[in-house]
């Protein structure tokens, strides 16, 4: 979704409410340390359905529907409203960020996409084929399949979406950020040299992937394009969540994931464990000797 500056929210609270990535317009900063999302009914079923799972304290504690001028919203806890200056970071997790069925859509109408040829070309005037190159056009689902490719999405599992620090400058230019060096420098610089932010971090990752590997919600959704959201502050407080479940689907029982094997189409696995795995041992290595 590009480069969405901070949208800080005018304070009726000592702590404004910012986002880091997403659609600026799609929040509300509530009262009370709430936030307003604009209402989707696949992700308030999911909201719905975590208070319920084993995964609850790792995701926003959900208060239902609210209407505000003639819009729906999802109505969930503000994860910063406990920290002072946080820094904040969104990692998008798996190794694909569309839906299995976003593929079957856009194969339904074939038609030569002109715009994302031009889209691709801006950031890789090397990526079309020759006849892409002749028709000046790719098809939907090659260009969903190789912007995949571009960060570590499909090599490691997970990327930066964006990073704000507490000095309140954010970065969403990690579209090429790919490999295990340059993934490594973004973190480095986000949790800065204070070791225990780092290892609260650690500490709760693994206590976050022992919850998903037991979870009965996680192991019947498909999630695709879900963030953690890491906050730290001045102090080392340290938290991660769970967010963004506008693409997390109930798979047809009796399916279930583990979220390790790799996605072969069909099998709808989305990478999510495999990638926690990878975020894990890039922490790891980065934890001073
Ligand atoms: P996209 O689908 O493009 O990733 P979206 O519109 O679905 O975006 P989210 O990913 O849910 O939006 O959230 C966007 C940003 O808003 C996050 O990166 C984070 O900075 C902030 N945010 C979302 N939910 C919360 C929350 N519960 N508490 C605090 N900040 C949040
Ligand atoms: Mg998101
Ligand atoms: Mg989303």
């Amino acid at each position: 979704t590009g480069t969405t500056s901070p949208l800080s929210v005018p304070p009726k609270k000592p702590q404004p409410w910012v986002q880091v990535v997403g659609h600026a317009g799609s929040f509300h900063a509530g009262d009370d340390g709430m936030l307003l999302k604009r209402h989707t009914e696949g992700e308030q079923q999911c909201l719905q359905r975590l208070m319920e799972d084993s995964l609850r304290s790792f995701v926003p504690a959900y208060h239902g529907v609210v209407r505000r001028s003639d819009q729906d919203y999802n109505m969930m806890d503000d994860l910063l409203a406990h920290f002072s200056c946080p820094a904040i970071m969104d990692c998008k997790m798996g190794t694909r960020t569309y839906l299995e069925e976003d593929l079957a859509k856009a194969r339904e109408r074939p038609q030569p996409r002109r715009d994302m040829y031009e889209k691709m070309v801006d950031v890789d005037p090397e990526a079309p084929t020759a006849e892409e190159r002749a028709l000046q056009a790719v098809l939907k689902t090659r260009y969903m399949q190789w912007r995949e490719t571009l960060s570590s999405t499909t090599t490691m599992g997970f990327r930066i979406e964006g990073i704000k620090k507490a000095d309140g400058v954010c970065n969403t230019n990690f579209k090429r950020t790919k490999s295990r060096d340059q993934v490594i420098e973004a973190l480095q610089d986000f949790v800065g040299s204070d070791g225990l932010v780092l290892s609260g971090y650690l500490r709760r990752l693994k206590e976050l992937r022992l919850v998903l590997e037991s979870s009965d919600f996680f192991r019947t959704h498909e999630v695709v394009g879900s963030s953690l959201l890491f906050v730290h502050d001045g102090t080392g407080r340290t938290g991660v969540w769970m967010i963004d479940f506008g693409r997390t689907v109930p798979l047809p029982p009796p399916l279930t994931l583990d979220h390790r094997t790799s996605w072969v189409e069909g099998n709808r696995e989305d990478g999510y464990l495999w990638g926690l795995d990878n975020l894990i041992d890039v922490l790891t290595d980065m934890l001073p000797l």
